[in-house]
């Protein structure tokens, strides 16, 4: 018992260490992006 469980709070998936949850963020940042350049802003000047 004593495990930590780190819980995505983007999918709530749940993982045993911070380097799974880290891997498994970086889907999620991917998709972030996407989104950004999806809804980008025009460059001023
Ligand atoms: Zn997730």
């Amino acid at each position: 018992m004593g495990k930590k469980i780190i819980k995505c709070s983007q999918c709530d998936q749940e993982f045993e260490t911070g380097f799974d949850y880290r891997m498994h963020w970086e889907t999620h940042l991917d998709d972030y992006f996407k989104k950004i350049k999806g809804v980008a802003i025009p460059p001023k000047n």
